[in-house]
This record gives C-alpha cells, structure tokens and sequence, in this order.
C-alpha cells in the first residue's frame, strides 16, 4: 500500500475511507458513494481541505474548538508533557502534577462549591460517571432506591448506552436497547417547536412543572437527580424561556433531587459566562464538562461536584474509572487551554464583541423569507427555517429536509453549519473576529438564498 499522507490524491482518499473507515453518525453507504470531505489542516476559525478549500467553520468542529485552531502553544504544552510523563494513572492512591493542578483550577473557576473534579475521557464518560456518582450517593445516605434519573426530550447527553439513555434522542433509541430502565423524559422548553398558544413565560413554567410531575409520580425517594444542558445544544439551540431554570432550581430543592448541569457545550466560554450555569443562574450539585474544556485539542472531560456530593462520595471507594480519568497529556492541554481564555480575555471578547457582532448580523437575516426566528446565547444560535414568514408552523413532509438541503448550500459556499431538523447551527470559535462574522453571514444568507431558490 503506498504512504498515506495529505499528499494523495482525494479520490484515493474517499476510497480508503469508505473501505475502512465507520463514520460516527453517518450512513455510510453513502459515504462510500459521495466520498468524505478530507479536511488536512487549520488555523483560527478556518479548515482547509484536500481540494485546497478554505471553509469557516461556524461549528468549531463538534463545538468545541474554543480558542480557535493551529495554536502554537498547546503543541508545545502536549509535547513537554509526553516527554515528561506521557502516562500514568490516577487510580489506586497515585496522582500527578498535571491533573493536580487542572483540578484546582477547575475548582477556582467553578461555582459556588463545586471544588471536586472527577476526570473522564470524553463528556459521554463524564455523565456515565454522574449516573453511578449519584446513585452512589443515595446508597451511602442509606436510600439506595432513590436512583432514577429524570432528563428531557430532545437532550443530548452523549453516545454510550449511559449517556445515550439520559438523552432524549429517540432516534438513538430505537437502536441498541435504550434507555436502560430507570431514566425518563420530560419535555424540553423549546417554545417554537412546542409552545402552541403560550407565552414563552407560561410555556418555561409548564415545561419546567413537568419536572414536579414526574417527582411525584414515581416518588421523591426514587429520584436521584436531574439533568439538563443550560441549553440544548444538538436539540437545536433551545434557550428556554426565562422562567425555566429558576422552577427547575426550586423543585430540585424542594424534592432533595440532585441537579446535574451539562456543561459540555456551554462550558468554557460558549454562553458569554465560564459556565453556562452563570447565565442561566442555576447552581448544581454537579456540572459535566468536555469539549471546550481542551477546546477538542485532546479528549477529556469530567464532573465537577460539589463539596456536599464530594465528601459522601469519598466516604466510600467509588468502583468506577476509566484508564484515561485525568491523563497528563490532556490534562497539560486542558491546563493551557484555560490559560489561553483566561489571558486572552476570550469570554470579554465573547461577550463585548463576538456574541453582539453575530446578533446584529442575523437580525439582519431574520428578514430572509426562509427565516422564522434566530435562537441565540452568546455564540451559540440557531437560524429556524420556517416557510411561512409569521408563523411557527412546520414546514410540510419530513422534517429536516429542508435543513439538509440549507447544510449542502452552505457546503457549497465553504461555510460548515449543522442542521437539526429544520434549524441551522451556530457555534464557531470563540475568538471568531467581527470581519469573520460578516463573513460567515454573508456565506449563511447565500446558502439561505439557494435553498430558498431550490423551494419556489
Ligand atoms: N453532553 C452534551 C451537552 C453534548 O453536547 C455532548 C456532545 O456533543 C456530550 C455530552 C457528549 O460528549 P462526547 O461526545 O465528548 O462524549
């Protein structure tokens, strides 16, 4: 077989890949025919791919690449540390300096008492970890049947039969036998989709009373947590009305039921706060990081929990760990990640300069005929497609046609937005600069012009 190497021509590549490789979340009979897009290289918000194309990635990979691509740094952090010490565990009594130290930043820029991290590979393993962490914990306080898990419709918790459960992708669901038994979904606060004649106010409230419902039904002393993303990221962008997260917040307390934020999107910068929990004024027990917590330069994610879930939890030997929980490798990398946001003022930025310049560039777009409405928190938004201007209603036949048809136009204008279902995603490096904004509008509203086009 000749060398590998970007050198290659692409068709050889694509036929490699589809001979070889099983792609996450792809049909990949397809593939074998189309051919994968080969992405060699990138800087800043931009990839380039075998064809020579520069494309703005306005998903910063899967949103995670916060600080941008082709940072010089973090490569110089990663190769110190696999001089160093490429490997060793954090099991039986042993620990390092580079995990040491990511855990006690962790805890500085965490809120209130969450000052305890529980590393993972990825944000999948990290909410694997929370379902035993909380069942463990009822069991130590002598109520081992409190130990159903409580999350919404449409979340996304991640792809092991754990975190797949806790989601609410139904999709999911029909393969590979989940959920396991004892999770359960409520509705998610997505006052578009669902809201019918509501305000978004009474719609939060209602969704949110869901929450209680639920409690009540199986029995407080059956529940053991609750969990959702401060917005659902892969739902689509659903920033729940403001009435929401204060309810959850109250019922969590009201019943002694954990309450589980997953941070894994909304971590690190994304909502214009550290943590999406200080937007929206929630305070967990626990919050799930991965993602942005390495800006996707290395896996790793983890729990961050609180003093009060800590020491129960310690009060036992918790039989769960993954070889990779806090690798000093990526642990090094996530350590300089933060240092980057942290000096570089990137949340200020996010805040003062980018979230205002993407706001201001799609209200602009919300008067394209397509356009139903723009979902935004920061540099995380949503463009709904809608085909009738005014109304909520869907568009006819199956849903999410008319996304992937808008995704491939976007491709075409060497832009990456996601789709879900009929709705566009956001979510591009945080440094992304007011030009690169313009640019990614001016490329979004001429994928939004062709769709149109393709619909008449
Ligand atoms: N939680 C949320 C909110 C996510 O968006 C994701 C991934 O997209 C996960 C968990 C799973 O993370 P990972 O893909 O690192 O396992």
């Amino acid at each position: 077989m000749s060398i590998i190497s970007n050198h290659l021509p692409t068709d050889e590549l694509q036929a490699l890949d589809a001979a070889h490789h099983l792609h996450p979340f792809s049909e990949n009979e397809a593939l074998g025919k189309k051919g994968a897009r080969v992405i060699t290289r990138a800087k800043g918000v931009y990839l380039t791919d075998s064809e020579g194309h520069e494309i703005l990635d306005a998903m910063a990979g899967l949103w995670c690449v916060n600080i941008g691509y082709g940072r010089e740094e973090m490569s110089q952090v990663a190769a110190r540390q696999m001089l160093e010490l490429p490997y060793y565990n954090t099991f039986f009594q042993t620990t390092h300096v580079p995990v040491i130290a990511l855990a006690a930043k962790l805890a500085e820029l965490a809120p209130g008492d969450l000052n305890h991290v529980f590393f993972a590979g990825s944000g999948s393993e990290a909410n694997d970890t929370n379902l035993r962490m909380v069942r463990t914990y009822w069991a130590q306080k002598g109520q081992p049947e409190k130990s159903h898990v409580i999350s919404r419709k449409n979340a996304y918790h991640g792809s092991s039969v754990g975190s797949g459960s806790l989601g609410g992708m139904t999709y999911m669901h029909e393969q590979g036998g989940m959920p396991i038994p004892g999770i359960h979904h409520i509705a998610q606060p997505d006052w578009w989709a669902e809201g019918g004649d509501q305000t978004p106010e009474d719609f939060g409230l209602a969704c949110a009373r869901e929450l209680e419902t639920k409690i009540l039904e199986l029995g407080a002393d059956k529940v053991a947590a609750f969990i959702g993303e401060p917005v659902q990221g892969a739902g689509g962008v659903v920033v729940p009305p403001s009435t929401y997260w204060p309810e959850i917040q109250r019922i969590c307390k009201k019943h002694d039921v954990l309450l589980i934020a997953d941070e894994v999107i909304c971590g690190f910068g994304r909502t214009g706060n550290m943590f999406g929990s200080q937007t929206f004024g929630i305070s967990p027990d626990i919050m799930t990081i991965a993602k942005g917590l390495s800006s996707g330069y290395a896996p790793i994610g983890g729990s961050i929990v609180s003093d009060e879930v800590a020491s129960v939890i310690s009060a036992c030997e918790f039989n769960h760990g993954y070889t990779y929980s806090g690798h000093p490798v990526c642990a090094a990398v996530a350590l300089e990640n933060l240092r980057i946001i942290e000096e570089e003022n990137i949340i200020d930025h996010v805040r003062n300069v980018a979230a205002p310049a993407l706001k201001a560039a799609f209200e602009a777009l919300e008067e394209h005929p397509l356009v139903g409405t723009i979902n935004m928190s920061g540099l995380m938004a949503s463009i709904q497609l809608a085909p009738i201007k005014g109304s909520r209603a869907p568009f006819a036949g199956e849903q999410g046609a008319v996304g992937y048809i808008c995704r491939e136009n976007c491709f075409a204008q060497n832009l990456v937005m996601r789709h879900v279902g009929d709705r566009m995603i956001v979510s591009p490096p945080l440094v992304i600069t007011p030009a690169e904004i313009e640019v990614l509008a001016t490329r979004a509203k001429a994928a939004l012009d062709a769709t149109y086009a393709e619909l008449q």
